[in-house]
């Protein structure tokens, strides 16, 4: 289906010290050349460690981070470049997620405060109507609207989650972007949340990108899963092709998949430790720790193929 949003090699590079006390600084490849289509109404998942660069790359597309290279296109608009009056639209219609909703919650505010905030920044709607939207997606979201009075701290973690959700939703946003945004709640309120994500996905037609470690999690959910590691996109998966043949990355994500485990965060030390992102290795980044590594690995960096219809992998191999 349609592309809706386009990110064409992406590049984000800090400037970071070698070590806190040296006077030496070298270059940190957050975001290395990152293309991607997110199609309308999909729910596309982003899998990787922590540290592989899939938060700075959220934070890229909701403009609290400036490229240094590339381009984000919305339909027929593009993003990068516009000045931040003209990305107003674009600050309504995309709307993030985060793991912890403690910290993204005012604490001062009262719920009623903190969902109306978005309406009043957007100037949207008189008082009437601004309540109105509060009860209802309070109701949307499975909480009751008595709770307008109350503050974060008197809420549990999946309820402020649900604020959160709500706080997203209040703007009837065409894109989400939820980046672990059940890894701090408990397991048993981590299927609620998802299942309201999905609703509101289904109900309201967002486009989804939900960012997690946890790829038994997100094979659950998604349509197609993006897999990265150091910094790129190392593989692009259709959901008839999660179970085919994968990068040896991938493979490894998969394989550290405990069967009857549910919370399964990604274990890949057994693998070898991740190589220092201060240092990229040369050729393909991940030859270090691969197990199927060639001659040419070390040498060549691989491009992102097309291997069948909708299935990318960055790797000599394929
Ligand atoms: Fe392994 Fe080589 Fe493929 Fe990289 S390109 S994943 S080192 S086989």
């Amino acid at each position: 289906s349609e592309t809706i949003l386009a990110i064409q090699n992406l590049s984000k590079i800090y400037k970071i010290k070698t070590h806190p006390f040296s006077l030496k600084y070298a270059w940190l490849k957050a975001v290395n050349d990152v293309s991607l289509n997110i199609r309308k109404g999909e729910l596309l998942g982003l899998v990787g460690e922590s540290g592989c660069g899939k938060t700075t790359l959220a934070k890229l597309l909701l403009f609290l981070e400036k490229p240094d290279q590339g381009k984000i296109q919305w339909r027929d608009t593009l993003l990068t470049g516009l000045g931040p009056k003209k990305l107003k639209f674009w600050r309504r219609l995309v709307q993030p997620i985060f793991q912890d909703p403690f910290a993204s919650l005012n604490p001062k505010q009262t719920i009623n405060q903190i969902l109306q905030e978005p309406l009043l920044i957007h100037h949207l709607g008189d008082s009437r109507k601004r309540n109105r939207a509060v009860n209802q997606v309070l109701t949307e979201v499975g909480l009751s609207p008595k709770l307008k009075t109350a503050y974060p701290h008197q809420l549990s973690g999946g309820q402020r989650q649900r604020i959160a959700i709500a706080r997203a939703l209040i703007l009837k946003p065409e894109f989400i972007i939820a980046d672990e945004p059940t890894s701090a709640l408990d397991v048993s309120v981590q299927a609620q949340i998802v299942n309201l994500l999905l609703e509101s996905q289904a109900k309201r037609q967002i486009t989804y990108l939900f960012i997690s470690h946890n790829l038994s999690l997100v094979a659950n959910i998604a349509e197609r899963i993006a897999v990265m590691y150091m910094g790129k996109l190392i593989e692009i998966m259709e959901r008839n092709q999660f179970l085919g043949e994968h990068h040896p990355y991938t493979e490894v994500l998969w394989s550290s998949i405990p069967r009857l485990e549910r919370k399964t965060k990604i274990n890949v030390q057994q693998w070898g430790e991740p190589p220092n992102p201060l240092s990229l290795p040369s050729g393909c980044v991940f030859h270090p720790r691969c197990k199927q590594k060639i001659e040419i690995c070390k040498k060549e960096e691989p491009s992102l193929k097309e291997i069948k219809p909708g299935h990318w992998i960055a790797c000599h191999l394929f």
